[in-house]
């Protein structure tokens, strides 16, 4: 299980190189702000 702080450029990088390298990881991501990086 992965859980990242804060979901902008840095956080959301964090998350998607996970996912692709071990889809089967559960990822949880909080972000105080009421947007995430839509790109990463
Ligand atoms: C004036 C300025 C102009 C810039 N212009 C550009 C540009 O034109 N192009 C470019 O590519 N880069 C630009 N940058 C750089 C770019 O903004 C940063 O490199 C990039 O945003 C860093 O991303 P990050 O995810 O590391 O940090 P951040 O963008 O700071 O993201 C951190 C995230 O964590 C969240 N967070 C913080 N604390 C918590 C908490 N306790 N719980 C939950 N969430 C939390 C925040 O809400 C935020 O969304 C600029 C930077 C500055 C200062």
């Amino acid at each position: 299980m992965l859980i990242v702080i804060g979901g902008d450029a840095a956080g959301m990088t964090a998350a998607s190189l996970v996912r692709r390298l071990q889809p089967e990881t559960g990822i949880t991501v909080f972000e105080r702000g009421p947007y995430t990086s839509f790109a990463a």
